[in-house]
């Protein structure tokens, strides 16, 4: 059997050109460019509860890295660098060599860099911790929010969760399984946005945090909600409302923004649609029927909710 070193060379050992030192030393040494901030997050994806057992090693390569690229897409850095942990059961090539090829294939399309990692015997589990740059003192945080901003959305939102409900509809689940991260619009919407979040734990609790984080208000209008499409509209608004795992960007703008949002969008051809508008007062969340009466709201995802 090959040794620990063996494999770490073999399955996710590349060429690093952008890092000062890549894998194989004590640490790896990292140095951003002049003017530059660094964005560094970390996610962990674990068997059994992010995952169910048997997951396809190829999808959760990608995962793994798509929901850390995310985060950085939602503080508006472009990525730079990745750190891959991994416990795993038993050094199974076949699984190292699937998993690997579908994080590195979206490492290299985002200029992603794997640039160290510890590799231990373990119940499976992935933790990735990435680093990003963006321009000193520009990251799109979640207080910026003020009365009077629109509320916007990327892309369609609870189809993720509708993938988790009904695993036979393959364009849903293939939302749950492959998420893209929307690290171009992060980009973009530095300078435009107010304040932005990842719709990692449903819309309607991650832009509460926007809300919270800012210490206003939201009126949204469902009818304005972009929708995974599908006949059972109570599962739909559930999962449209509540879903995690879309990896949307919900974000706040300014009315003066409007056009420059449109612009964003059209050029980088991903739907962006108004949803609502930031109004003053407690960090609340009305979500609007057609009727114009206010929508009940489940809780989105919490690990720890009894
Ligand atoms: P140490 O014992 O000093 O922590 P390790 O033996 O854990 O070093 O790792 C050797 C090298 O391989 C280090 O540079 C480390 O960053 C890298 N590495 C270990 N596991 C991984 C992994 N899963 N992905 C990428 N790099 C890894
Ligand atoms: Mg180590």
């Amino acid at each position: 059997l090959p040794s620990e070193f063996e494999l770490i060379r073999r399955y996710f050992q590349r060429p690093t050109p952008s890092a000062v030192l890549g894998i194989g030393d004590d640490a790896a040494l990292l140095r951003p460019a002049a003017g530059m901030e660094l964005a560094v997050s970390t996610d962990m994806l674990v068997e059994g509860r992010h995952f169910r057992a048997g997951a396809d090693p190829e999808a959760l390569g990608h995962k793994a890295l798509a929901v850390n690229l995310s985060d950085l897409a939602a503080m508006g850095a472009t990525p730079r660098w990745a750190t891959l942990a991994l416990a795993l059961p038993a050094a199974n090539e076949h699984w190292m060599a699937a998993f690997a090829r579908g994080l590195l294939a979206l490492a290299q399309r985002f200029g992603t860099e794997l640039v160290g990692g510890d590799t231990t015997r373990g119940p499976l589990c992935i933790s990735i911790t990435v680093v990003g740059e963006l321009p000193a003192g520009q990251g799109l945080l979640r207080s910026g929010a003020r009365p009077g901003d629109d509320v916007w959305v990327s892309g369609e939102l609870g189809g993720a969760a509708i993938g988790l409900a009904e695993p036979g509809l393959a364009a849903a689940a293939a939302r749950l399984d492959r998420p893209e991260p929307r690290v171009a619009l992060g980009e973009k919407l530095r300078g435009v946005a107010s304040a932005a979040i990842d719709v990692s734990d449903g819309f309607a609790q991650d832009l509460g945090h926007i809300l919270e984080a800012s210490g206003v208000g939201a009126i949204v209008r469902y009818e304005s909600l972009p929708k995974f499409p599908h006949a059972d509209t109570k599962l739909q608004r559930r999962c449209v409302l509540s879903g995690g795992d879309d990896y949307e960007l919900a974000f706040t703008a300014p009315q003066a923004k409007r056009d420059a949002v449109a612009a964003i969008g059209a050029g980088l051809k991903l739907p962006l649609a108004r949803v609502g508008s930031i109004g003053k007062g407690n960090p609340d969340l009305a979500v609007l029927g057609a009727n114009g009466k206010r929508l009940k709201v489940e809780r989105g995802f919490d690990h720890f909710a009894a």
